[in-house]
């Protein structure tokens, strides 16, 4: 028999994980996994993680060079005139030697010669003949780009872990690399269930919706990372959503699911997860919209079931799949990640949770924050309000802003 103490416990409200809480009881369960490693091509190697140092090869710049196209000349010779003994090019080779009277031409790029210790400016510099004529002594160690001021050999110029970017890989390049190593992308499942849900491609009855959030998980997860190596949706039937799951689970890294996880009657996927094997490891947590997120594992791989209306759907697989991607392809971005700040345009309020709102960013930094304007939106299923979305409004519980009060915002891009 139970006792009356056990009764009552389970009777008690658990109160809901905050975000902060299932982020990073979610990030501590990915941390095992260990993506491979191949070497892939710089131009392809663009938003991979990189899976090892990238260090020069060579002192940077190897020699002294000129910033300025002018001449190299010797500082101490002061405002006399020099004979110019030559020209020297980007990409001129040869290490030449200057004498006291002298004067080298040096194009941007070039070397400067030993014995120089300044460059000047061409347009402070006239020539008669080979004459080179200052208005004034020149002063010292100007315009020089010192050998090894970018860094000596071996200086590490990014560290694995890295999402790389275009400047990162002009960087590889510079490096003299013609491939660089990285992580596995990690291979991603978007199974949509619901029966009202129909292909977008086909004209709905009045009873049934457009599938447009596997098409949004799916480009969410690409854009995080992953490749998304199964897309299909599912009809609220316990046996089929079993067999998608399990074949999703056994080919995938992360298995996302769209619908299925609040309290409907049709609701079956926090069942038919554990009945596959999954780990419980949340349901439900203070989030508007999203609140119904359902969260396990099995083995390596994560299962992260969205609620269905879309901009749930879309809001917490920002706030949770971008960092699981990140965890599972071998990138170091820390989670959760701060938060910016700007004015808002219009009035917003909350209620008993910490609110997130699809918005639109407007405005220059000119000494002022950027305005945030909230898309249009009626609750949670006005997927209207994912029109222009380029970043997440975030407003704390009982928050009652005015326009003009300052607004906290995460961007829907990687960092
Ligand atoms: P659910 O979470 O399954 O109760 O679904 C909540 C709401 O989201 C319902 O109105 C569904 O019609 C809608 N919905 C569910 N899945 C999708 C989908 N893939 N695309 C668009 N709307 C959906
Ligand atoms: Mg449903």
């Amino acid at each position: 028999m139970e006792s009356q103490d056990t009764k009552s416990q389970e009777t008690v409200r658990k109160p809901l994980l905050t975000y902060a809480e299932a982020l990073a009881l979610l990030e501590s369960r990915c941390m095992s996994f260990e993506p491979t490693v191949s070497e892939v091509l710089l131009p392809e190697a663009l938003d991979r993680v990189l899976a090892s140092e990238i260090a020069l090869d060579r002192d940077e710049p190897p020699v002294r060079r000129s910033a300025m196209d002018g001449f190299a000349v010797i500082s101490a010779d002061g405002a006399a005139a020099r004979e110019i003994v030559g020209v020297l090019y980007a990409g001129t080779s040869g290490l030449p030697t200057i004498q006291s009277g002298q004067a080298m031409a040096v194009m941007t790029g070039g070397t400067v010669p030993h014995g120089a210790d300044t460059v000047v400016p061409v347009e402070l510099t006239a020539r008669d003949g080979d004459r080179l004529i200052l208005a004034d002594a020149p002063p010292a160690d100007k315009h020089v780009r010192a050998a090894g001021e970018m860094g000596l050999k071996g200086r590490a110029i990014l560290k694995a872990g890295h999402r790389l970017r275009a400047g990162d890989l002009a960087a590889a390049a510079s490096c003299g690399l013609e491939k660089v190593k990285v992580f596995s992308e990690p291979k991603a499942a978007v199974l949509a269930t619901g029966d009202e849900v129909v292909p977008y491609t086909e004209t709905p009855g009045l009873h049934q919706v457009r599938d447009s959030n596997r098409l949004a998980s799916r480009l969410q997860l690409q854009g995080f990372g992953a490749q998304v190596t199964m897309d299909c949706h599912v009809p609220d039937k316990e046996e089929a959503l079993k067999k998608a799951v399990s074949k999703a689970l056994d080919q995938c890294d992360l298995v996302v699911t769209i619908g299925g996880v609040s309290m409907g009657d049709k609701d079956f996927m926090p069942r038919v997860f554990v009945e596959c094997g999954v780990e419980f490891l949340f349901h439900k947590v203070a989030l508007q919209p999203g609140k119904p997120v359902w969260a396990g594992i099995r083995g390596n791989t994560i299962v992260l079931g969205l609620p269905g209306n879309p901009v749930s759907s879309f809001t917490v697989l920002e706030l949770f799949g971008r960092m699981v991607v990140d965890q599972l392809g071998g990138a170091t971005t820390a989670y959760p990640r701060p938060l910016r700040y700007g004015t808002t345009t219009t009035e917003l309020r909350s209620r008993k949770r910490p609110r997130w709102l699809p918005c639109f960013l407007s405005g220059d930094q000119d000494g002022g924050a950027l305005q945030v304007t909230p898309c249009q939106e009626s609750g949670s299923g006005d997927w209207t309000s994912l029109a222009y979305a380029s970043a997440l409004l975030f407003l704390t519980p009982d928050s009652q802003l005015q326009a003009g009060d300052r607004v906290a915002y995460l961007p829907l891009a990687n960092p």
